[in-house]
């Protein structure tokens, strides 16, 4: 087998060495079933026992109460951008609330508007969105079905550090890139919701954490598999659920439970990786310059530029040289992005951080 290099892919993205090798290992045949999660029925006990556990494990990681549903969907976070209006904002006379810190919030406030009165309230975009508000700062509207943010912007690299606070309309957070790196205050969300194959587990897969009175709100109009009610009541099993993705999620929340031991220790270990590669980018006499401003900063996704488009070209090659990968940044910010999720073991970070170092000493 090849070495396995550093890989700061900002998704689908690194994931834990021993879950995968636990998927290799069972891949010919799962314990006790003598045969792989890839033949086997979604209605056998075996997989309802790994999605009752996926389930399980998650309520756990993240306080979820009973008042919660959770939701194994497909079709991507993207696919949310549309669900959840049709689901929440159809036929209701009321008006949908985006707080746009980067280019995901922006795509999921332009698809809420082929469904009804969608308001950007507050845009970082006049600043390439390197920010992001105050609460306090975001103007609200009068009638509102519910406000929309975006937890960690993956592109730009801005990122909510608090679980903000709603009032009594329902805050949806789109937590694709950033979902269970901390611990979160849950009871703040109406929805809370998160694509697998950033920060837990394949492609495929898109968890929704939905308080259930709000499925009392999805308007009859809306097909059955589009409908967070219909999903809710056979219990993400309308058709053929991503088995593969489910059981691969199952196994990162035990890890994040067994070898991590909680989120609030994952926390901790994602503060502590994101500094060491901050410091680097500190630490260089703005030879690196971040593009998200200090106080907003990713723990997730690193973005910085360098002194030329010519330098960051060899930045990148050089550093795949050393086996540091995927640091080429999105073509929105340019530069470099370093995706430092849950998985990336700290001495990848700090690999990254001493090859920033010195190839700054080099070329400084
Ligand atoms: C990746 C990403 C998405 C899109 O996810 P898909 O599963 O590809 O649809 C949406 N929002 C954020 C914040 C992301 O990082």
């Amino acid at each position: 087998m090849t070495e396995r290099v550093d890989n700061f892919s900002p998704g689908p993205a690194v994931m834990p060495l021993s879950v995968l090798e636990q998927i290799q290992r069972e891949m010919i045949s799962l314990p006790g079933v003598g045969s792989s999660i890839l033949e086997i029925s979604h209605r056998s006990k075996a997989f309802l026992d790994i999605l009752a556990e996926a389930e399980a494990n998650l309520r756990r990681l993240l306080g979820i109460g009973a008042n919660y549903k959770v939701l194994f969907l497909q079709g991507g976070s993207r696919l949310q951008f549309s669900m959840m209006p049709m689901n929440l904002l159809r036929d209701s006379g009321k008006t949908a609330e985006y707080v746009v810190s980067g280019s995901w919030g922006e795509k999921a406030a332009k698809e809420a508007a082929f469904e009804g009165e969608a308001r950007v309230t507050w845009s970082g975009k006049a600043t390439n969105y390197d920010r992001l508000p105050a609460w306090s700062e975001v103007p609200r509207e009068a009638n509102s079905a519910y406000v929309h943010i975006t937890s960690n912007e993956t592109i730009q690299g801005v990122q909510f550090a608090t679980d903000p606070d709603a009032g009594d309309v329902p805050l949806i957070c789109d937590a694709s890139s950033d979902f269970l790196h901390r611990p979160v205050d849950i009871d703040r969300y109406g929805i809370f919701y998160a694509c697998a194959q950033k920060n837990a587990g394949p492609s495929g897969v898109t968890i929704v954490v939905i308080r259930e009175d709000l499925l009392d709100r999805v308007p009859k109009s809306v097909p059955s598999m589009l409908s967070y009610a219909a999903y809710a009541k056979e219990n993400s099993m309308q058709n053929t659920p991503n088995t593969f993705g489910i059981y691969a999620f199952m196994l990162i929340t035990r890890w994040l439970e067994r070898d991590i031991g909680g989120l609030a220790k994952m926390l901790e270990v994602n503060r502590a990786k994101a500094k060491l590669v901050y410091d680097a980018l500190d630490g260089s006499g703005g030879f690196y310059r971040g593009h998200a401003q200090k106080d907003c900063r990713s723990l997730m996704n690193v973005t910085f530029r360098l002194p030329s488009e010519e330098v960051e070209k060899r930045f990148v090659a050089e550093a795949a040289k050393e086996n540091l990968c995927e640091l080429k940044g999105h073509r929105s910010v340019g530069g470099i992005r370093a995706s430092i999720y849950n998985a990336m073991p700290m001495d990848g970070a700090g690999r990254l951080a001493e090859f920033m170092g010195e190839f700054c000493r080099r070329n400084g």
